[in-house]
């Protein structure tokens, strides 16, 4: 089941930014999903809140944002949105759209109280 790793990636990040910063309880992890990642956000929640039982994120909201997926043409370079694989060109509508964007999934902020503690990684 592809949400229960990235679940447990989503706790490692978690787990290593409250040992960096010193905290130990998380109520609300914030987490970017892309829309071409193929991660199905209800699965998701049901493997986060499983793996972080016993974790410092035991019990802590997961907040879901919804990132638009992005494709560019091979051909004229042109860069769009994109929803769902395959999708065509808009403008020379000759080649399918390489995807560039919307395909991961990220731990973008993690909350202790009402602070929110960033946790991207380089
Ligand atoms: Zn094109």
């Amino acid at each position: 089941m592809h949400e229960l790793s990235l679940a447990e990636h989503a706790l490692a990040i978690i787990e290593e930014t409250a040992r960096r910063e010193g905290f130990t309880r998380v109520h609300r992890v914030r987490v970017e999903v892309g829309r071409l990642s193929h991660v199905e956000p209800d699965a998701l929640r049901f493997a986060f809140s499983a793996v972080c039982v016993g974790s410092c994120a035991d019990g802590a909201v997961l907040e879901i944002i919804d990132i638009p997926g992005e494709g560019e043409c091979p051909q004229c370079r042109t860069r769009s949105p994109m929803d769902a694989e395959p999708a065509w060109c808009p403008r020379c509508e000759s080649s399918p759209l390489r995807v560039v964007g919307g395909t991961r999934m990220a731990v973008r902020d993690v909350f202790v109280d009402d602070a929110g503690v960033g946790a991207e990684r380089p």
